[in-house]
């Protein structure tokens, strides 16, 4: 066997073991462990031993137990000396939250940049980390990695390095530019992971239905300046070669459609982003979300008929995109969100309509809006940080 000749990698790969098993199940005992992982109890209890010590994992009072013999003692994560950051960078704001291992919020921040991941953009986050990191030292607490959460347009232009170690395309790799920005500043010794929004906020939103007891198969869509879809079975992301597995914004939905970005006619994007939106009503190509948001609301607030047209139109395009995206993953449940979401225009009823035309009366998946707070996708990012330390070589012991 691989490990067989390493011992240092086996008990790397047993801390690891252990901790995914308690984020699976908070509270699980020494002796639930030793069954889950096949370990000895004396391994067990020497690992575990090492994680508390090393502010990784806590042990709760004994529990009390009817009848005799041993009372089990809960693990879970250490929600205090351990910290994840995860960042949201939307063009207009960097988003900087902190999290206890078992996502518990202890501090959010928001501060304007000018545009996606540029070097403005990386000055103003990096200066949020430091002052953050300056902050958690002071209490004693210790960050172990940033996960960072950009648009699949910025993924695009600004290049990601894929698990694969492949770069795309030509030049440094955002995750190196803001590694770099970093030590600039001194920060050396932080894991930094950059990933699609989309997969942060699935990964967000299922860990929440996940803990209300909510699973299966499902299709996350966000719909905004760009269109992305993430997939999730159960607790699992499909991330796909490159890391892009449901970058949908240049699937072809209509080859009579207008032109796309990209150069081809009728993509997703051209017809379902905001940028359609903008282009069908005759307003200014830089409008802001949040601003067009506000004219369409007042729009359609005034009884405009041309606007609610494009808005169902749009939705007609939704309900398209969604049945070809579920055709090839099966949902069981589909959560479309972003700012196609107006009041007073609810753009899944016509989605649903079209989505249940389309499959001729086969059972369709379920839609839901997928409404999501300011801080919900930088969670989703220090949650992807978490995930990539539980599998790499972040939590080896020093
Ligand atoms: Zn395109």
């Amino acid at each position: 066997m691989f490990l067989a000749g390493n011992q240092r990698l086996i008990r790397h790969a047993n801390r690891l073991a252990i901790l995914r098993e308690v984020r699976r199940e908070p509270g699980i005992s020494r002796s639930g462990l030793a069954a889950r992982t096949g370990l000895t109890r004396t391994a067990i209890g020497r690992l575990v031993d090492g994680l508390c010590a090393e502010g990784w994992l806590c042990e709760g009072p004994r529990q009390v137990a009817p009848g005799v013999g041993r009372r089990p003692t809960p693990l879970t994560f250490d929600g205090f000396r351990r910290v994840l950051l995860g960042a949201h960078l939307d063009g207009e704001r960097s988003r900087l939250v902190a999290t206890t291992l078992g996502g518990e919020v202890l501090e959010f921040s928001a501060s304007p940049v000018d545009g996606y991941a540029g070097p403005q953009a990386l000055v103003v986050l990096v200066e949020q980390v430091a002052a953050l990191r300056l902050r958690l030292r002071a209490e004693g607490r210790q960050i172990c990695g940033l996960g960072v959460a950009v648009p699949d347009l910025v993924l695009r232009h600004a290049g990601l390095r894929p698990p694969d170690g492949a770069v795309m395309p030509s030049g440094p790799s955002l995750r190196e530019r803001l590694g770099s920005a970093l030590r600039g500043q001194g920060i050396v010794d932080l894991p930094v992971m950059v990933e699609r929004a989309i997969n942060c906020v699935a990964l967000h939103h299922a860990e929440t239905l996940s803990a209300a007891g909510g699973h299966g198969a499902a299709l996350y869509l966000h719909v905004g300046e760009d269109v992305a879809a993430a997939v999730m079975h159960g607790d699992a992301l499909m991330r796909g070669r490159l890391g892009l597995a449901g970058h949908v914004a240049h699937q072809t939905l209509d080859v009579n459609g207008p032109l796309c970005s990209c150069g081809r006619p009728g993509c997703a994007q051209a017809l379902l982003g905001l940028e359609a939106l903008r282009r069908e009503l005759g307003l200014p190509r830089l409008l802001s979300a949040p601003a067009l948001q506000t004219e369409l609301r007042s729009r359609l607030q005034a009884g405009h008929e041309l606007t609610r047209a494009a808005l169902t139109g749009l939705a007609g395009h939704l309900g398209r995109l969604l049945f070809n995206l579920a055709r090839v993953h099966a949902p069981d449940v589909i959560h479309v969100g972003g700012a196609i979401f107006v009041p007073g225009f609810d753009p899944l009823e016509e989605a649903r309509r079209r989505l249940e035309g389309l499959y001729q009366g086969e059972p369709s998946p379920r839609l839901q809006a997928m409404r999501s707070d300011a801080q919900a996708v930088a969670q989703g990012a220090a949650s992807v940080m978490l995930r990539e330390m539980l599998e790499g070589p972040a939590c080896a012991p020093a």
